[in-house]
């Protein structure tokens, strides 16, 4: 047979690690008895009146496409929302693209703005779908590190460093995936002089901002001039146990949302039909349902961080998402190795950091969106692994 030299697969495609998350958990499911901090879903089942609507959707007919854009209805209380909640305002006609998730949303907002070789700087420790998006959009991700003496939030002036010739964007994540950390009001004003000052453009991804803890979630949009600015990302996934449907949306300027439809135009249609009557019922009547949900995610995540901080670990409180990001420095092991260890000797998977990007190096993910009576034996767990480790 021929054998062949060069790969089919384009270079840039080629050159992307695969998930470090998947790889890592792929390895976790053909172990027994093994409990999973890993993955970053709720470990709700959506809410029941989102489901009934979805299913009278169908009965109803509605199976064919929607608008490009998505429902017209839905993109309407998409608006209600965020005006309620966040203090922005958008145009449902023309400033709302509903997607195929906020991963989507992400991806369409690169291919609409980036030139080949623009920068976007994205700040680690991150999401890992962002640089790699930014990637496929050809552009380049320049990374700044949010660092754990700055509450994993990062400055302005760390922002303003990494900005030159070429930066177009940055790409903002409060509450935070994986450290949980949130952009207080006076750090993203911060942040929006820099924006002004460098005439940048935000991809502000604000899934998370129902599950905020302790203070009120700002929307970097709300903040005075940046919702010219700002591409809001957000979505169903998180806040309404949701992430199954694939639904989620972005906001923003109106050149850029039309050029972001034109892109979702051409490749995906639109958005899953039944999964956007859902959103319509999460947004109309769901808002108690993620209230109930956020107060035991916050319970959980009080259990957690004491139990780590017990147990003698570094672990700033993370004030939303469902995530806590201890550092694992005094066990003298690397991420991979810690993860790797715990898996094997006390079954409890959680994410080494540094799949996050290299300043993730030295701290571990730990989901805690699993229920309380599998957080307490992990907790029980990684207390006898650490244990071990330090003495
Ligand atoms: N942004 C962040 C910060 C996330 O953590 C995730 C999911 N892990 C996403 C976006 C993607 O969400 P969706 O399911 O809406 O595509």
């Amino acid at each position: 047979m021929r054998t062949r030299e060069k790969s089919y697969v384009a270079d840039h495609v080629n050159e992307l690690s695969p998930s470090g998350i998947r790889r890592f958990f792929d390895l976790a499911s053909q172990m027994e008895n093994v409990i999973s901090l890993g993955v970053g879903e709720p470990d709700f089942v959506t809410p029941w009146n989102v489901i009934e609507a979805s299913y009278h959707s169908l009965e109803r007919g509605y199976t064919a496409y929607t608008a490009n854009a998505g429902l017209l209805e839905l993109r309407h209380e998409i608006n209600n929302y965020l005006n309620k909640n966040y203090h922005v305002s958008y145009n449902p006609e023309n400033q709302i693209l509903v997607t195929v998730g906020a991963s989507q949303a992400i991806d369409v907002a690169f291919r609409a703005i980036l030139n080949p070789g623009d920068e976007v700087i994205v700040v680690e420790p991150s999401f890992v779908a962002y640089a790699p998006a930014v990637r496929l959009a050809g552009g380049i991700p320049v990374t700044v590190d949010a660092t754990e003496e700055f509450a994993f939030n990062v400055q302005a002036d760390q922002i303003e460093a990494a900005i030159t010739s070429r930066t177009k964007a940055i790409l903002l994540c409060s509450p935070n995936n994986p450290t949980g950390a949130v952009l207080s009001k006076q750090e993203l004003e911060a942040i929006a002089r820099v924006v002004e000052q460098h005439d940048l453009l935000v991809i502000s991804d604000e899934i998370y901002a129902d599950l905020t803890y302790d203070e009120t979630f700002t929307s970097f949009a709300a903040i005075n001039g940046m919702a010219e600015r700002t591409i809001l990302v957000s979505g169903f996934s998180k806040a309404f146990a949701m992430t199954g449907w694939r639904l989620g949306y972005a906001a923003g300027p109106k050149e850029i949302l039309a050029a972001m439809t034109k892109i979702h135009q051409y490749t995906i249609m639109c958005a899953p039909t039944m999964a956007q009557h859902g959103a319509l019922e999460a947004l109309k009547n769901g808002m108690d349902s993620v209230k109930e949900m956020c107060i035991s995610y916050r319970q959980r995540r009080n259990f957690v961080v004491k139990a780590l901080q017990d147990m003698g670990l570094s672990c700033h409180v993370p004030g939303g998402a469902f995530y806590v990001f201890p550092s694992i420095e005094r066990t003298g092991l690397t991420s991979t190795e810690f993860a790797e260890q715990l898996l094997q000797e006390q079954r409890v998977a959680v994410v080494p950091g540094d799949v996050f990007g290299k300043s993730g190096e030295g701290y571990i993910r730990c989901s805690y969106a699993t229920s309380m009576k599998q957080l307490e034996q992990a907790m029980k767990r990684i207390r006898t692994f650490v244990e071990a480790k330090i003495n």
